[in-house]
């Protein structure tokens, strides 16, 4: 995918503010501090078009980016699992979650997305539910891949997979500091744009 352009085009919380539905939208849902924005900005180009969770504000809303104008967009859900959010926060991003997955009719594919050192924990299992439950199109990613060698990868992969019930060659690889993975995921997201 050649990226011409990417900008930012507006936070929200529920239905009646989010962008009209005009364009094919793709969604990058995990929990804080997975690598989501790393991922994000390698496929756009970009150092700092999403911002890190070390910067909060905008890490607890929607926030929605238009890519070469006018083409699709793309979707930061907000990271869950977050220490330091206040319990008011915690208990909105459930049905604000949900209440997106369920309702946003341009809504073609989420990418989930999981460290590969960590083992998946309820949130993660969570939001797989709710991906299965509102029958959205899911494009599992496995991030950092670079922080292990191969066979602690290989390792990893396998306990990601029994955890979350999913097979192990769903996952597409990647990692931010080498790129590996990027034309992959953007094939998948292709594929998902024209579905
Ligand atoms: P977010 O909270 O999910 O948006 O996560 P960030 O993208 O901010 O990444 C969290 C931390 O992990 C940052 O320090 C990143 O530099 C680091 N990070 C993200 N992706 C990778 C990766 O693929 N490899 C390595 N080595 N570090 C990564």
């Amino acid at each position: 995918m050649k990226i011409s352009s990417a900008e930012f085009i507006k936070s929200a919380t529920n239905p009646g503010n989010y962008p009209p539905p005009e364009l094919a939208e793709i969604a990058f849902a995990g929990r804080s501090n997975v690598g989501k924005s790393s991922l994000i900005n390698v496929l756009v180009n970009r150092k700092n078009l999403v911002r890190t969770s070390s910067t909060p504000g905008r890490t607890q809303l929607l926030n929605f980016f238009d890519i070469n104008q006018g083409s699709f967009s793309l979707v930061d859900l907000p990271g869950y699992g977050f220490a330091k959010v206040p319990l008011s926060v915690k208990k909105a991003w459930g049905p604000m979650m949900r209440t997106y997955l369920e309702r946003r009719e341009c809504l073609k594919a989420v990418i989930f997305i999981l460290d590969i050192r960590r083992t998946p924990r309820e949130e993660d299992i969570q939001m797989l539910d709710w991906l299965e439950e509102f029958e959205v199109p899911t494009i599992p990613v496995i991030t950092k891949i670079d922080k292990l060698k191969r066979g602690q990868r290989d390792k990893q992969i396998k306990e990601i997979a029994t955890t979350t019930g999913l097979p192990s060659d769903v996952f597409s690889l990647f990692s931010a500091l080498t790129k590996e993975g990027k034309d992959d995921i953007w094939e998948r997201i292709e594929d998902a744009l024209e579905a």
